[in-house]
């Protein structure tokens, strides 16, 4: 990238290059399957358990048949029949400059040409725990996993093991991967299904889990291994820290002999190269990461200082292990995003993500229904309510459950995706705008919303 350009040009550039922004891009909808997506759900439902491999997936909880992407570009999916999405899910946050962009697309060509898995030290896992020790400030190592669910699995071993603790806290509405122990209170898919925890994990795998309301800051005993939070809660709709409560928690752990552990599997390197951390200015003992760091590729990573680090494995005593850990085609895509943005790429994504949050607020209540958005860096909460009282921002997971399960998310959902913009198919998770959206594909998010809004709450009147 030249220096000189305008940031703003140049984070548009970013998301553009490769994909043609009137659609269709280089040679047209691609490999589109000549079927439905009726025929391949139900093809997916007879070998695959709901259709799905992971459970957000499902259309469980706004109804109709989940489609099946084939291709992406930038921020564009297109799915078996040639349909074309504006796409607000990103995977999840995993795809921060938008699908197959070619500078991503090229990284991982080149590494899987070179190999695709060695179980033997790689130059890639270092190059990217180099660029992310550089860029978390406190964070001086990290150990790569495969997922999210692995990073915190992790976390709370290594916390216990470091300090000889056994209870973990956590809060109610943020999810850090589905393993036994986290998974009690969790948002994002538990809370869509309406379910508390899971089946199959037996009382003694929680026993030793608390679990707290986000934004108060608990009492902490001196059998606390760890409170592991979302610095910015992004699984229960978008619910940012109250001022104060990131800095209680650090207090508060200080003088229990608690560890902190910050989950910025999504926030990681999406609200600016330092993530939560840089921008809250707390600093916390350990770090989760997985989707911005793989590219779209499947990764996770802990975090911490060199001291806490050395009580894993083979320096320490906490057993940690992993036959595709520091994967060399993960880290190549992970690098290849992190090494073409910078900070001020960042803040000119966060000022179009602002602005959206805005006029989308504004587009669903021109339309006819009641809505409130926030936004933190690029993550945007959408919460929709029917006609009538205006709907308030909530600070926790009460708050954000009440909003959720008014009904309304499920019909505006179908009513944009009718026109052609896809959100996540249930109402905890947040949008996703990044590097690939420009101005004019968000002002047709807006567009879409107002008129679905429309459509909406005409049929509510
Ligand atoms: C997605 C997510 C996870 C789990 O990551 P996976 O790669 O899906 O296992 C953990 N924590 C947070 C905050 C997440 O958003």
């Amino acid at each position: 990238m030249a220096d000189g350009a305008s940031p703003a040009a140049e984070a548009a550039e970013l998301g553009r290059r490769g994909w043609n922004a009137e659609g269709g891009g280089p040679g047209g909808p691609g490999p589109v399957v000549d079927s439905t997506n009726l025929a391949w759900f139900d093809r997916a439902s007879r070998v695959i358990p709901g259709g799905v491999d992971s459970p957000v997936r499902s259309f469980a909880s706004v109804g109709g048949t989940p489609f099946t992407a084939v291709r992406g570009e930038g921020p564009w999916v297109y799915d078996v029949e040639g349909a074309r999405y504006l796409d607000l899910v990103q995977s999840y946050g995993a795809v921060l400059l938008g699908h197959a962009h070619p500078h991503v697309v090229e990284a991982v060509t080149r590494a899987v040409s070179a190999g695709s898995s060695f179980g033997m030290p790689t130059p890639g896992e270092v190059l990217l725990a180099e660029a992310m020790c550089e860029r978390v400030p406190g964070c001086e190592q990290v150990r790569f996993v495969s997922s999210g669910t692995e990073a915190a699995m992790s976390a709370v071993r290594l916390a216990r093991g470091a300090t000889g603790r056994a209870r973990v806290v956590k809060f109610d509405g943020c999810y850090h991967g589905h393993s036994d122990v986290l998974l009690a209170g969790g948002g994002s898919g538990v809370a869509m299904l309406g379910l508390p925890g899971s089946a199959g994990v037996p009382a003694a795998a929680v026993a030793d889990t608390l679990v707290v309301p986000y934004n108060r800051v608990p009492e902490l005993g001196d059998d606390v291994a760890c409170v592991v939070v979302e610095p910015v809660a992004a699984n229960m709709n978008l619910v940012p820290p109250a001022p104060g409560f990131l800095e209680g928690l650090r207090a508060a752990c200080d003088a229990s002999g608690a560890l902190l552990v910050f989950d910025e599997v999504i926030t990681g390197f999406r609200l600016g190269p330092g993530g939560a951390t840089a921008r809250s200015g707390v600093t916390p003992d350990l770090w989760c990461f997985g989707k911005v760091i793989g590219g779209g590729m499947p990764i996770g990573a802990l975090g911490g200082p060199r001291d806490l680090m050395a009580v894993l494995a083979p320096l320490g005593p906490v057993y940690q292990a992993g036959t595709l850990s520091g994967n060399p085609v993960a880290t190549a895509a992970g690098l290849a995003v992190l090494e073409l943005v910078s900070a001020r790429h960042y803040e000119e994504l966060e000022a179009r993500a602002g602005s959206f949050a805005v006029s989308l607020a504004a587009a669903v209540t021109d339309g006819g229904l009641q809505a409130a958005t926030g936004s933190v860096g690029p993550l945007v909460g959408l919460f929709v309510g029917p006609p009538g009282p205006p709907v308030e921002l909530p600070s926790d997971y009460e708050g954000a459950r009440v909003l959720a399960t008014n009904g309304v998310y499920a019909r505006l959902f179908h009513a944009m995706l009718r026109r052609g913009v896809a959100l996540a198919p249930g109402p905890y998770e947040v949008l996703f705008p990044g590097f690939a959206h420009g101005d004019r594909e968000l002002a047709r998010a807006v567009q879409v919303a107002a008129d679905a809004a429309a459509e909406v709450a005409s049929g509510l009147g």
